[in-house]
Order: C-alpha cells, then sequence, then structure tokens
C-alpha cells in the first residue's frame, strides 16, 4: 500500500509564523476541510483522524465527518487520541482506501493534511522500528487550557528526543516530526519546514520529501512523549493538494463580545443535520428543488414526492452584507452572504469565513465549508460557510 495523494490545510489567520484556528474551526471542521479534496476524487472505504486534542471524542464527531465528506453508509470513521508516531503508524496499517488525516490544534497553531492509501504508484511507507517510551512531557497546569512543556526544553532533549532520535535515525540525515526545529537541526536532521509538530506536520513532511530530487528512501522518525516510530519513505510522483491562502491578521478574527447562553433544541438539531452536514437538497417529481428541503412542493403541491439531491459546494454570492451590530453569543463582525450554487438553482445563506476586515463582494466566487457556526448551550453546531477563492493556491504537484 502506499500514500497515493495528499492534502495540506492551514487556517488563513497569521500571527508572526504561525496560523491559528479560526473561532468557527475545531478539530472536525479542520478534519474536513483536509479530507474534502480527497473524500471528492477518490473512493473512501474508512476515515481515521488522529489528534492530539481530544475535544470532540464522543461518538457525534463520527456521524459529523461521515455526512460532510458524503462517505457511503459501509464507510468506517475512527476517531483517535495521539501524536506523530500515531499517525505514522495509521499509515503503515496498511488498508487501501483509507483516508488518515492528522489534525494539530496545540499551542494555537493549527494545521491539518489528509493522505489517501492505496495499491500501485505514489509514496511507499515502511515500517522501520519504534520505541514505546512514556514521559509526561507535556503538563497541564491546574486552570490552564493548554499544555507547556515540562520544565525546560533540555530536560526534553536529553531524557527524550536525543535516545530516541539517536536509536532510530539509521544512516543518513532523518526527517523529524514532532521536534522544534532547532533541535531538528542540532540532531543533523533533515531540513525541512513544518507548519506544526502534531500528527498533521508527518502529512506535510511527506509532502516535503515528495517533492525533493533524489532516489532512494528517507528515514522519517515521528516523535512524541518518550515514544518514536520511525518509517522508511521511498519517494516518487503523488499528488498533493495544498489548500493555502494569504494570511489575514489573527487580530481580525471576529469576536463574540457579548456572551449570552444561545438557545438549543435537540429535536430540531436532528431533523435538519443529514441534509444540513451532507448539503443535501431535495428534488420534487415536478422538477424543483428546495433547501432546505421540503415534504410539500411549493411549485405543484405535491406531499413527499421528493429525492435526495447533493449540491455542489461552490458557487458564488448572489448578494451579501456586513453585519456590524453586535448580536449577543455571535462573533462579529461577520458578512452574510446568498450563495449561488454551481448547476442548481438553489441558493443558500451563510456566514462568510476568513474575511477579516475585508468586506465581501457580489459575484466573487468561493467554495461552502463545513464551520462551527454556533455553540448552543455548549453544544457545537456545524453547518457551512462561504469561504472566497481570492488568493487560493490549490494545485496539484507533481513531485
Ligand atoms: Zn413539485
Amino acid at each position: 500500500v502506499s500514500v497515493a495523494a495528499l492534502s495540506l490545510y492551514r487556517p488563513v489567520w497569521e500571527q508572526g509564523e504561525q496560523r491559528l484556528a479560526g473561532h468557527d474551526e475545531d478539530v472536525l471542521t479542520l478534519a474536513v476541510a483536509a479530507a474534502w479534496p480527497l473524500a471528492e476524487r477518490h473512493e473512501v472505504r474508512r476515515v481515521v483522524v488522529v489528534t492530539p486534542s481530544p475535544d470532540v471524542l464522543e461518538g457525534f464527531g463520527v456521524g459529523v465527518i461521515a455526512r460532510a465528506l458524503d462517505l457511503g453508509r459501509e464507510a468506517t470513521v475512527e476517531l483517535r487520541v495521539g501524536g506523530a508516531p500515531a499517525l505514522v503508524d495509521a499509515l503503515l496499517e496498511d488498508r487501501p482506501g483509507s483516508l488518515v488525516v492528522g489534525i494539530d490544534l496545540a499551542a494555537g497553531a493549527a494545521a491539518a493534511a489528509a493522505a489517501y492509501l492505496a495499491d500501485g504508484s505514489g509514496l511507499e511507507v515502511t515500517a522501520a522500528g519504534r520505541v514505546n517510551g512514556s514521559l509526561p512531557m507535556r503538563v497541564r497546569q491546574v486552570g490552564d487550557d493548554h499544555t507547556a512543556v515540562y520544565g525546560d526544553g533540555r530536560v526534553e532533549r536529553e531524557l527524550a528526543t536525543v535516545p530516541l532520535v539517536t536509536e532510530l535515525r539509521g544512516e543518513g540525515e532523518p526527517c523529524l516530526v514532532g521536534v522544534a526545529p532547532g533541535e531538528a537541526r542540532r540532531l543533523k536532521a533533515r531540513a525541512v519546514p513544518l507548519p506544526t509538530q502534531g500528527p498533521a506536520a508527518v502529512l506535510f513532511a511527506l509532502a516535503a520529501l515528495a517533492r525533493e530530487d533524489g532516489a532512494g528512501a528517507v528515514r522519517l522518525v515521528a516523535v512524541d512523549a518518550g515514544s518514536a516510530v520511525a518509517a522508511d519513505v521511498l519517494r516518487a510522483e503523488v499528488d498533493v493538494l495544498t489548500d493555502e491562502r494569504p494570511g489575514v491578521p489573527a487580530g481580525e478574527r471576529p469576536v463574540v463580545s457579548q456572551p449570552v447562553e444561545v438557545p438549543f433544541s435537540m429535536p430540531a438539531y436532528a431533523r435538519a443535520f443529514d441534509a444540513k452536514i451532507g448539503l443535501v437538497a431535495a428534488t420534487c417529481s415536478c422538477g424543483e428543488v428546495s433547501y432546505p428541503p421540503r415534504q410539500l412542493c411549493l411549485n405543484c403541491g405535491r406531499d413527499r414526492d421528493t429525492s435526495p439531491t447533493p449540491l455542489a459546494r461552490t458557487g458564488e454570492i448572489y448578494t451579501c452584507v456586513k453585519v456590524h451590530v453586535p448580536i449577543p453569543g455571535i462573533a462579529g463582525p461577520y458578512g452574510l452572504a446568498i450563495v449561488a450554487l454551481d448547476g442548481s438553482p438553489v441558493r443558500v445563506l451563510a456566514q462568510v469565513a476568513d474575511a477579516g476586515g475585508r468586506e465581501a463582494a457580489i459575484g466573487e466566487r468561493g467554495r461552502l465549508v463545513l464551520r462551527r457556526v454556533a455553540l448552543r448551550e455548549g453544544v457545537p453546531d456545524y453547518g457551512y460557510a462561504f469561504q472566497s477563492e481570492i488568493g487560493l493556491v490549490d494545485e496539484g504537484v507533481p513531485a
């Protein structure tokens, strides 16, 4: 089995060298952002999401991912807690038809990436060694949301990183994932710029290796909390889909200025879920298309004579407005757009994502992306937001 295609995603919100997640992004929306370009092109039988930030590992995330990626009924979705080594392990399970997704959302920096595994051509990844250690190198102080490095970095280096890398590095310059860039240089590792140090970074590293010239295998060592997994990567041509946009200052992210509890209705959520997350309209036998789907046709009056119709996720702004008035519980200021979807008479109302201070314009093209549109009584409510394609780099790069 080999890695046949890769997809890389980083949020637009820029702070120094880092990209931060938006107020409407979390593990699930990042997973869908990275996985969708591959799910759209390949038959996916299984999705494995690896993240060290398990804020949504109750079962409902499975349904959100399955519907948003339009997976078949037989497809399985697994949510796993782990760092970079856990992602390498998921690749080494050798299951063709799998999408392996890594999500990094720690220490402020966010990145997401996905790999599609298939028989045949692509990057070959084979197991080359493992150390199952355990050192509590990340600590969480009482009352703190984020983990921090235990003590100082030198303790981590001498007790964990150096022994692991020494044991697994093999001949030549390995590619190290899970250590800070300065540490990788000190350990004489290959210079591969990576956005983060968690599971997503493994796939960014594979994309970088695919672009390198040169024959022969490269040793990749993924390190985390006293454990490490090594794999040999045989470079080959592979599609790399990169969703990268010009950065928008993180200070322009919309904020909730008046926090209030927004009421939530589970029956309403349950009724809307499939059509909303799957972006599925209803087509009456007379041809009328409705979204949200209607049982009773407004055109011909037929009742329950409809078939489900998946909608395109691309389109253009029919009209839009920017809302500056603070709305309790809603992050603002925000843009609202009515989006005319490609190949369909349907127009959907959606918030404009990732625009910061920029105002969207009529006729702007873009696509609908899954976002956490609200948090109601603590329940994340997912839906689609419009993301402009201005500045988008979305290319298949043959290595
Ligand atoms: Zn009708």
